[in-house]
């Protein structure tokens, strides 16, 4: 690695060492607002409590780049010399992400005279809670952008590969909460009550048949159950309970489908049983759906500088999708380590290598002023 990416990964390793979990990312935020103050790179005056919006060049078209800063509430295990002991762990990479963004401000502030318009960057606060894509469009952070890019680094490429694909290529995420509550009585009397946990159980049941029975075969999608509480003994029919879980599909116009489904099961399966039932749905991110125009001129594009190939999607989610939903956007999954057993997204020992930065910084340089030509060509 030359001086400037030594430069970077020392820069990576500082904000490893020190990670902020979702909302809380305020060390971090000043040190990226002093770190572009010192490039002489304009900062945005906003309302967002953690995150920052920066401003290379002027005028239109205006190009959004964005990384996401925050951490996560994981006792990191790897071991590195630059290991983070407070209890939060850089255990999704962003402290990749955010780092590759600012080495790329550095490069294009260098070019500015000759940028084609204005490159805004999100250093997006909140990623993980599906938060932040939301505060950074209240933020006005969407006002007057042609186009938004991003990527996530990726355990399983290596270093200069780049996956990328048009359409879907992360999920739609649901995260869904079903409050139960019958007549709770004796275990020896269920006839004087109405049972919770059969309620229950029967619902969990009949729910495998939204993706078993009424999908198409076509159409991947997941439905999980994962956590249930309900009752406290062996000889009391209990009158509270609830369970929680996620669904995962790829197709934007389906997902009101899915959760209609969902709701009707659960409540015709309460009025069978004779109990009360809350359903809520968390505000959680729509497909990640990249667009059809710009997304082959960026997988071209990025041939240049890296091996570039068609992905399949990822059941995981991404607020990126916030963006996508409201201007064109295009996001890649950038290779970060690649050996054989590397650990996962969001495990303790979770580590990127920093020679993958090079492939992060040029997608974010060489796609901007892409994309910033083929808008000013657009007029
Ligand atoms: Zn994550
Ligand atoms: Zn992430």
């Amino acid at each position: 690695m030359n001086d400037f990416y030594q430069k970077l990964a020392a820069i990576r390793h500082d904000i490893h060492q020190n990670p902020e979990i979702s909302e809380r990312e305020y060390n971090t935020t000043e040190f990226l607002k002093g770190y572009l103050a010192e490039l002489d790179i304009h900062i945005v005056e906003d309302d967002l409590k953690t995150g920052v919006i920066a401003e290379i060049g002027h005028g239109l078209p205006v190009i959004a780049l964005r990384a996401d800063i925050d951490a996560l509430p994981i006792k990191e295990k790897t071991g590195l010399d630059f290991a983070s002991h407070n209890g939060a762990m850089h255990a999704c990479g962003h402290d990749f992400h955010q780092t590759s963004l600012l080495g790329a401000a550095e490069i294009l502030k260098g070019m500015e005279p000759d940028l084609k318009g204005t490159l805004r960057l999100f250093f997006q606060p909140a990623e993980e809670v599906s938060k932040g894509a939301y505060q950074v469009i209240e933020a006005d952070g969407l006002k007057d952008v042609s186009a938004v890019i991003g990527y996530h680094n990726y355990p399983h490429f290596k270093p200069g590969q780049i996956g990328l694909r048009s359409k879907a290529i992360m999920a739609a995420v649901e995260k869904f909460t079903v409050r139960v509550s019958g007549v709770s009585g004796h275990a020896a009397r269920p006839d004087l009550g109405a049972d919770t946990v059969l309620a229950i159980t029967t619902m969990i049941n009949s729910l495998q048949a939204i993706v078993a029975r009424m999908t198409s075969p076509f159409e991947p999608t997941v439905l999980s159950v994962t956590h249930i509480e309900v009752g406290s003994t062996w000889n009391v029919m209990p009158k509270d309970g609830f369970f929680e879980g996620t669904i995962r599909s790829f197709d934007p116009a389906g997902r009101a489908t899915l959760r209609q489904r969902f709701n009707k099961i659960v409540e015709n399966t309460a009025d069978q049983f004779g109990v009360d039932v809350a359903i809520d749905w968390g505000r959680t991110p729509t497909v990640t759906y990249n667009d059809e125009t710009l997304t082959p001129l960026i997988f071209e594009n990025s041939k240049r500088f890296a091996d570039v190939f068609e992905v399949e999607p990822l059941s995981i989610g991404e607020d990126f999708a916030a963006y996508q939903e409201q201007v064109p956007g295009v996001f890649a999954l950038i290779g970060s380590n690649g050996d054989e057993g590397a650990a996962d997204l969001h495990h303790d020992t979770y580590t990127v290598k920093d020679e993958a930065l090079e492939t992060a910084v040029t997608y974010y340089v060489e796609n901007a002023q892409l994309l910033l030509d083929y808008f000013a060509s657009k007029g």
